[in-house]
């Protein structure tokens, strides 16, 4: 079994103990060895035979049972039976997506806001991974804690974008931001700025517990602002330990659909935000969408390989996701 496979297995259990209270450290040991595993990508198969899957960092004994299983018999029956317990058993139209086919991630920050690596360390991190674009996509304004970014600190970050894409052969930066969804729907900066950019996504970080109503008014005149590309974990659930707004998906996602407008998979196992079963509503609304890590450190980026399950079980189709496209078709369509 290849070792993003395995990542994707012991992704999948993570995820699902971490809907159970009680199993919330279980569920960030298995994350954490699904990440180490997509990141070093060790050769399970020979680890398997001399019996030291237990040297891959983050495997204590309990996880390297699972994964041996996962290993000898390419499924788990610990997963097995926690899908039945949770109700979301495997389905019979999953797609076939594989992680060689993914381009690059278009929704990274950097410590120009809350990142933890300068720009081109994260460049060079998408470079490592062979990525051929990485969208920098740092926080608007009125995310202070964060030193979000204004007009001018945009123009500041372009000139090191300039530099910075002289030192990564073979990756197109492409210049962004998250911009935040303020309560009325309205965005954090004005158009004239989003005009210049190469990709916005637009997410909700505050007040996600409006009324429904207002939730859905605010979501839907975001899904519908001209320079949008992307709505950024559309819910903001954080799953086991917060839900996400509440609002009218189906109308929501018709919307975005509508303008053209892509909705982010964000694989960051505290997030897994649209989770599979959103996102195949959204799939059946029309829409599109992006696969990305929402990486704050290089190593984040390994976020993609071992939560492409969550795609999969939503019955997405590799045309639908942007991250497949190239770097050309990928711009058409930010357009
Ligand atoms: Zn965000
Ligand atoms: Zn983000």
């Amino acid at each position: 079994m290849d070792a993003i496979a395995a990542a994707q297995g012991l992704s999948e259990i993570g995820y699902l103990l971490r809907q159970n209270e009680n199993e919330r450290f279980r569920a960030k040991a298995f994350s954490a060895a699904a990440w180490s595993i997509a990141l070093q990508r060790p050769d399970l198969d020979s680890l398997q035979r001399s019996e030291n899957l237990t040297q891959i960092e983050g495997v204590g004994a309990g996880i390297a049972r699972v994964l041996s299983d996962l290993i000898q018999n390419g499924e788990s029956r610990y997963l097995n039976r926690l899908r039945e317990q949770m109700g979301q058993p495997a389905r019979d139209d999953e797609t076939d997506l594989d992680f060689d086919d993914y381009q690059g991630d278009v929704h990274s920050h950097t410590n120009w806001s809350d990142g933890r690596a300068t720009m081109l360390e994260m460049a060079k991190g998408a470079q490592s991974l062979g990525y051929r674009y990485l969208g920098i996509t740092d926080h608007s304004p009125r995310i202070t804690v964060v030193h979000g970014l204004n007009a001018e600190r945009l123009v500041a970050q372009s000139h090191e974008m300039a530099e910075v894409q002289k030192q990564v052969e073979g990756v197109t930066l492409l210049q962004g931001i998250e911009v935040d969804i303020l309560e009325d729907g309205a965005l954090d900066l004005p158009d004239a700025v989003l005009e210049l950019l190469d990709v916005v996504i637009a997410s909700p970080h505050v007040k996600l517990r409006q009324e429904p109503a207002a939730m859905t008014e605010r979501m839907l005149r975001a899904a519908s602002q001209p320079h949008v590309d992307v709505i950024g974990h559309p819910t903001g659930r954080r799953p086991g330990s917060r839900e996400g707004a509440s609002y009218d998906f189906e109308a929501v996602f018709k919307e975005a659909a509508q303008h053209g407008i892509a909705l982010e998979i964000d694989c960051d196992p505290a997030r897994m935000d649209l989770s599979p079963e959103m996102a195949r509503l959204a799939f059946e609304c029309g829409c599109n969408f992006v696969l990305d890590a929402d990486a704050h450190a290089p190593a984040e980026f390994a976020y993609v390989p071992m939560a492409l399950w969550m795609a999969r079980r939503a019955g997405i189709p590799k045309e639908r996701i942007l991250n497949f496209r190239s770097v050309d078709e990928l711009t058409m369509a930010l357009e």
